[in-house]
């Protein structure tokens, strides 16, 4: 399983699906790809392989930001259904994870009573909080930053807000992740293999760091909102 996440210049189908597709060895049931345009949010799943995914995908379609992920099941069976990215309900929020949301069921019972679940993951918890925290902040990122805080258990998350084709939001416990630094792109991925095609440049994310990935910056802050420098490294090309 992985995830993978582009913003810049250059449409984003072929980072995604070639992302995904050096993502595959770390194994997986389904995939998908979400990408943001002027005319909305595109969403595709499927069952099975990156490959049919690929087959899937409108290639009319230009979007210069997207997300992207494979699943292995731990919630919810393998289907198209179960697949990420997964949408809030009104559908303005749209998410990837990897990993287990132990108190899935918890946050669901104290925060989600009146939401109706699309979906039998954990991880839908997590991107319906973010909707409920917005009607009280009507801050994306105070919103997101409020559900990090109730998480327990791991993850690697990158999420896109509808309503924003310049941001991607990021954070992760206990599940791999990094950000890819590009002249006018960067990019978001579980390894760096993922994505050494179009950057060698990285920074390392530590657990419950909250990220703010944009075209030509990226800002790392604690929960608190304490914004961190971090040096980049040259990841070792293994070709
Ligand atoms: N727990 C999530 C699910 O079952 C994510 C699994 C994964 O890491 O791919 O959908």
């Amino acid at each position: 399983c992985g995830i993978v996440g582009y913003i810049g210049q250059q449409d984003s189908k072929e980072v995604l699906l070639n992302g995904l597709e050096k993502l595959e060895y770390r194994g997986y049931d389904s995939a998908g790809i979400a990408v943001l345009n002027e005319s909305g949010l595109n969403l595709f799943k499927v069952k099975g392989r990156i490959a049919a995914l690929r087959e899937s995908v409108d290639e009319s379609i230009h979007a210069t930001m997207g997300i992207g992920h494979t699943r292995w099941a731990t919630h919810g069976e393998p289907s198209v259904n179960n697949a990420h990215p997964h949408q809030s309900t009104n559908g303005r929020f749209t998410l990837v994870h990897n990993g287990v949301i132990e108190n899935y069921l918890d946050l669901k019972r104290e925060y989600l009573q009146d939401v109706t679940f699309k979906s039998e993951t954990d991880t839908e918890v997590i991107v319906q909080l973010i909707e409920k925290f917005y009607e009280t902040t009507q801050s994306t990122l105070e919103s997101f930053r409020q559900a990090m805080e109730l998480l327990k258990g791991s993850y690697a998350i990158a999420m896109i807000d509808n309503e924003d084709r310049n941001t991607l939001y990021v954070s992760k416990n206990k599940s791999p992740l990094l950000v890819g630094l590009g002249e006018g792109f960067n990019v978001v991925a579980s390894d760096a293999m993922a994505t050494l095609k179009v950057t060698d440049q990285y920074l390392e994310i530590h657990d419950k760091e909250i990220v703010i990935v944009k075209r030509e910056s990226v800002s790392i802050q604690q929960l608190d909102g304490t914004v961190l420098e971090r040096t980049p490294y040259t990841a070792l090309i293994d070709a």
